[in-house]
């Protein structure tokens, strides 16, 4: 998004697709700062480029954002280079805006010539931030990627916010609800148990930022041996380098330290040798280590896998919910081992979001970040809000 004030222009995230490099609309380099609401490659993915293209000013983030996007985009860099032709930067780039990078914390306001921009504890992963911008007597509020309730990981997000003119929200679940949590949290625990006491090793892909700190932490004190492998152990690293990003710093550094660490590819043969869990990337099974586990251990019945966040179309994850069979590559497979769903998103959901418009009342929504934000629209006009679901590409006036 690029917000002009009239006075100033400033970019709202800079993301990829990251299943297919689709990229955004291409903006003038002739703003004034940009702000990215957290560390997740479909907000940021695309920043280096920027710099690339001759913007030399400065970049606004959380402290704990930075650390996790450094490891983020340089490991896109390096998928880039074995799957795409050209690429959209270089590592000189990412460079450039690690130099041009500011810290605004949640909580924290950065002045401009007319407006200010403040960051607010938006729920989703260490570090993401809802943005307030205030310019000319309107208050402007895009939540970002947003979840209400606490989890294990995060603190739920602030929701007291009072005369917001524009509400830009996110909707990836605004048409449907989460299964009750402690729920989900307890059929992860029995599965794991039945496994590992069965003899059996659980696997356990995951997003390396937010969902890997998360679930360990809910197997944390089953007393089961607990290995993590790929870019979690980095990510869990640098969560850890920012213990206010996060709502209980001494238990996710108490259960990282008794978690085993996979240093190298070699260590994985031995591993699964005895029971255990084993937390890895990636999360929708489309490379890293977890393929190689997998072709390992899909034909024993006591072991087991259990997918923990959204499949997207066209992943090797989602092919394995929908048709029953692994493909990936050589391999094409058909696994035996118990195989399991569930839901620990780390966003907010329809219920919510309505509990939310309810509570802060803005004379404005306009929807965002999802799929169906259409329907979600007319439903919200129903319930008597100005409620938008505007195209890509498209200019809203503010007045
Ligand atoms: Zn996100
Ligand atoms: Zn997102």
């Amino acid at each position: 998004m690029l917000v002009d004030t009239g006075t100033e222009k400033f970019l709202w995230e800079y993301g990829i697709n990251v299943e297919n490099w689709g990229k955004p609309i291409q903006p003038e380099i002739n703003f004034d700062g940009v702000f990215v609401s957290h560390a997740h490659l479909d907000h940021s993915g695309l920043l280096p480029q920027l710099y690339r293209q001759g913007y030399e000013g400065m970049f606004y983030c959380e402290p704990a954002t930075l650390d996790l996007l450094s490891i983020l985009l340089r490991d896109s860099l390096k998928l880039q280079k074995r799957e795409c032709g050209n690429l959209d930067y270089f590592m000189d780039d990412v460079k450039h805006l690690e130099r041009n990078t500011s810290f605004l914390k949640t909580g924290e306001t950065q002045d401009f010539t007319l407006s200010n921009v403040s960051f607010h504890n938006a729920g989703h992963i260490p570090g993401s931030a809802s943005t307030l911008l205030e310019s000319r007597g309107k208050r402007v509020l895009f939540t970002g990627d947003i979840k209400f309730q606490g989890t294990q990981l995060m603190n739920g997000a602030d929701t007291d916010f009072e005369n917001i003119d524009v509400l830009i929200s996110e909707s990836t679940y605004s048409y449907t609800n989460h299964p009750d949590r402690k729920g989900i949290e307890n059929a992860l625990k029995k599965t794991v148990q039945e496994t590992v006491y069965g003899g059996g090793v659980c696997l356990i892909p995951a997003f390396s930022v937010g969902r890997t700190q998360e679930l360990l932490l809910i197997l944390s004190d089953l007393g089961v041996p607990i290995y993590i492998d790929g870019m979690g152990v980095r990510a869990t690293e640098a969560i850890l380098r920012h213990p206010g990003s996060i709502k209980d710093y001494r238990r996710l550094s108490t259960a990282f330290s008794h978690a085993h660490k996979v240093t190298r590819g070699s260590e994985r043969e031995r591993i699964i040798e005895k029971p255990c869990a084993i937390i890895t990337t990636a999360g929708m099974l489309n490379g890293g280590p977890i393929v190689s586990y997998i072709s390992k251990l899909y034909d024993r019945q006591d072991c087991s896998l259990v997918m923990t966040g959204f499949q997207v179309p066209g992943t090797a994850g989602r092919n394995l919910l929908d048709t029953g069979k692994f493909v990936n590559g050589e391999i094409d497979v058909k696994p035996r081992m118990r195989m399991e769903f569930l839901d620990f998103s780390a966003h907010t959901d329809h219920d919510h979001l309505i509990e939310f418009y309810r509570k802060v009342r803005p004379k404005k929504i306009i929807l965002v970040h999802g799929e169906k934000t259409e329907a979600f629209a007319e439903e919200l006009k129903g319930m008597g809000f100005d409620a938008y679901a505007p195209k890509n590409g498209e200019t809203l006036k503010i007045v």
